[in-house]
């Protein structure tokens, strides 16, 4: 079997995801890049809490099967995309989780209003509408993320969460702020406006960060 380490992280992370809630049964997909042409993936059609490492699928970065005895996600042109494009993705999560896909549903971006907002490095945006499960979802994703400024995640029109990282912790953490930050946003317009922080304050707070 190929990439049993790979395969191994893949499905851990999986599996918190779907102990946060962020993902359940079969909805979202994770994948990991392994080489430079190969990609490990969930597959379709099989909840989460049956999967096992054999069921993830390798597949090339045109989404064709390498090694699996399954189909890969329907998502699979939105990760193959990404990876083609993002040299230095290494790691792509999709979820459904639900404050998030709430604010996706009325187009509404995600200010950063606390530090839980930094997740993506700035206001969360959300990408053009895309039928899901085609490539036109990941090219939506990319022209999103590219900013200003640059962000490593966006909320999907109608659908979910798509988050870039540089391995698959990085991604699972960034998926799972970003769903902190829409609900922080969401409760805090339940009492009245937040104020959102300025690029400076946002600044102050990274130099801060990243000293430590
Ligand atoms: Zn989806």
């Amino acid at each position: 079997m190929l990439y049993e380490d790979a395969r191994k992280a893949l499905l851990k992370c999986v599996l918190r995801l779907c102990q946060k809630g962020l993902v359940q049964f079969n909805s979202g997909n994770i994948s990991v890049r392994v080489s430079e042409e190969h990609l490990v993936i969930t597959p379709t059609g099989i909840s989460y809490d049956e999967m096992s490492e054999e069921d993830l699928v390798v597949i090339d970065l045109n989404g064709s099967l390498v090694e699996g005895k399954h189909k890969p996600s329907s998502e699979t042109p939105m990760h193959a995309t990404i990876y083609k494009n993002i040299h230095d993705v290494k790691a792509v999560a999709h979820t459904h989780s639900p404050y998030a896909l709430a604010f996706a549903t009325v187009g509404k971006s995600i200010p950063v209003i606390s530090t839980e907002g930094l997740a993506v490095r700035g206001p969360i945006p959300v990408a053009d509408y895309a039928c899901p499960g085609t490539a036109a979802q990941g090219w939506a994703a990319i022209k999103a993320m590219k900013g200003p400024p640059p962000v490593m995640g966006t909320l999907l029109k109608n659908h979910g969460v798509l988050v870039t990282g540089g391995n698959l912790s990085h991604a699972y953490s960034i998926a799972c702020r970003i769903e902190m930050a829409a609900k922080v946003f969401f409760l805090a317009l339940q009492i009245g406006e937040p104020d959102i922080l300025t690029d400076d304050q946002i600044k102050e707070i990274r130099s801060v960060y990243l000293r430590k």
